[in-house]
C-alpha cells in the first residue's frame, strides 16, 4: 500500500520538489497554497486552473489534511474547542478565542505533556506523542473552517494548548515559519506567542532565533520550595536559573515577555507571594498575567474568590508590576488545557 503524500503544512521546499517529482512548474506550488491556505480547498477537482490530468495525479498521490474533527463544544461568547483526531490515534484539543482585536488560536503542540504539573488536565495521563509541524498547522485549517461561516479567519496564535512547546521545539519553531509564510497562513511573528513552563536551555536558544514572537512563562510560584511542588521542571531549572534566561530574553529580543500565574485558592494567592513575586519580576520588560484556574474534576485545586484576585493584583500594582487579568473565555466548555481530550477518553 502506498501511502499517499499530505501536502498540508508541507514547506516550500518540500512542496515544489513534490511538483518537480510530477515534471510540474514551481509555480503550481504557488497554486496549490493559494487554493489550501486562502481559500481552504482540499479537493483537487475544485483547483480549476490545474489541468484535468494534473487534478487526477494530485488525487492519486496526495490529500490535503490527515485528521478530522471529532468533537466540537462552543460557548455563547464564540469560543469554540476542536478535538482533531490524526491518524496513530494522536487525539489533540484547539481552543478559537473571540477577541475584540480579532481571532486567536490556542493551539497544542504534544499529545499529553512530559511536564507533570500538579493542577493541569493535560500531564495526567503522561505523555504520548510530540506533534509534527503539519499537524500543528492542520489545527489551524480546521479552525479557519470553523470560522469560514462567520467570515472570519485566525490571526493571532497562542501555543497555549495541550503540551510544553519547548519540549517539541524543532516541529513547533517549523510550525511557526510556516503559519508566518505569505503563501500560507501569514499570521505575523508579533501576533505568535509560545508558552513554557520553563525550560532554560531551549529559552535561551529561542532568544538566539530573532524571531519577534512573545514569550510566555508559567510561573505560578515565586519561590521554589512552592514551584517545586505545583512544578516539577522547577527541580531541573529552579528560578535562580529561570527568571535571568527570561531577562535575557527580554533584553536580547526588545520583546516584552509575560508572566503567567495561575491563581489557586490558598496556594499560591496570598500577599506574601504577591510581594515575592513583585520583587522576582522588579526590571524586567514584563506583564505578569493573572489566571484564576479553571477547576479540573479529580484534582483538588480551586478558584479563589474574585475579591480574592482583586487583592492580589491591587498588591502587585502597588509595587508597579504591570498586571493583566485573563478574561475568563469558555468557562462552560473546559477550555483548560486538555480537558475536553480527557472527556472524550472517559476520564472524567
Ligand atoms: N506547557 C506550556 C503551555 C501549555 S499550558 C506552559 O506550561 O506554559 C498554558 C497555560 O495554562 C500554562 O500557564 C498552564 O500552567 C496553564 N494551565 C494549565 N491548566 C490550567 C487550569 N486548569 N486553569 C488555568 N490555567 C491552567
Amino acid at each position: 500500500m502506498t501511502t499517499k503524500r499530505n501536502l498540508l503544512g508541507l514547506p516550500w521546499p518540500a512542496l515544489t520538489d513534490f511538483f518537480a517529482d510530477l515534471g510540474q512548474p514551481e509555480y503550481r506550488a504557488r497554486q496549490l497554497m493559494e487554493w489550501v491556505y486562502r481559500h481552504g480547498v482540499s479537493d483537487f477537482e475544485q483547483m480549476t486552473n490545474f489541468p484535468k490530468k494534473l487534478r487526477q495525479q494530485l488525487a492519486e498521490a496526495a490529500v490535503i489534511g490527515v485528521g478530522q474533527v471529532i468533537a466540537r463544544q462552543s460557548a455563547p461568547d464564540g469560543t469554540t474547542k476542536l478535538a482533531i483526531a490524526f491518524p496513530d490515534d494522536k487525539i489533540v484539543e484547539c481552543v478559537i478565542l473571540n477577541y475584540h482585536h480579532g481571532v486567536t488560536l490556542c493551539l497544542s503542540s504534544q499529545v499529553g505533556c512530559k511536564m507533570g504539573c500538579a493542577f493541569c488536565a493535560s500531564g495526567l495521563e503522561g505523555f504520548a506523542a510530540d506533534l509534527t509541524a503539519a499537524e500543528i498547522i492542520e489545527q489551524i485549517w480546521w479552525a479557519n473552517k470553523e470560522l469560514a461561516p462567520r467570515q472570519q479567519r485566525v490571526g493571532h496564535l497562542v501555543y497555549m494548548g495541550m503540551g510544553e512547546p519547548l519540549d517539541n521545539y524543532s516541529q513547533v519553531l517549523n510550525s511557526i515559519r510556516m503559519a508566518n509564510n505569505k503563501l500560507c497562513y501569514n499570521i505575523g511573528l508579533r501576533n505568535i506567542t509560545i508558552s513554557t513552563a520553563g525550560i532554560v536551555p531551549a529559552i535561551r536558544q529561542l532568544a538566539e532565533e530573532n524571531l519577534p514572537i512573545t514569550l510566555a512563562v508559567s510561573l505560578h510560584a515565586p519561590m521554589d520550595y512552592l514551584r517545586d511542588q505545583l512544578m516539577p521542571v522547577n527541580r531541573r531549572y529552579p528560578l535562580s536559573k529561570l527568571i535571568p534566561a527570561v531577562r535575557d530574553y527580554a533584553v536580547a529580543t526588545r520583546r516584552r515577555v509575560t508572566f503567567e500565574y495561575v491563581l489557586l485558592a490558598g496556594v499560591n494567592d496570598q500577599l506574601v507571594h504577591a510581594e515575592k513575586l513583585a520583587d522576582l519580576v522588579a526590571g524586567i520588560m514584563a506583564d505578569v498575567n493573572v489566571i484564576p484556574y479553571n477547576e479540573v474534576a479529580g484534582l483538588p485545586w480551586q478558584t479563589p474568590s474574585e475579591g480574592q484576585v482583586r487583592t492580589f493584583i491591587r498588591a502587585l500594582e502597588r509595587r508597579g508590576v504591570a498586571v493583566t487579568l485573563r478574561r475568563e473565555l469558555g468557562p462552560e466548555i473546559e477550555a483548560a488545557c486538555g480537558q475536553l481530550r480527557r472527556r472524550l477518553q472517559g476520564e472524567e
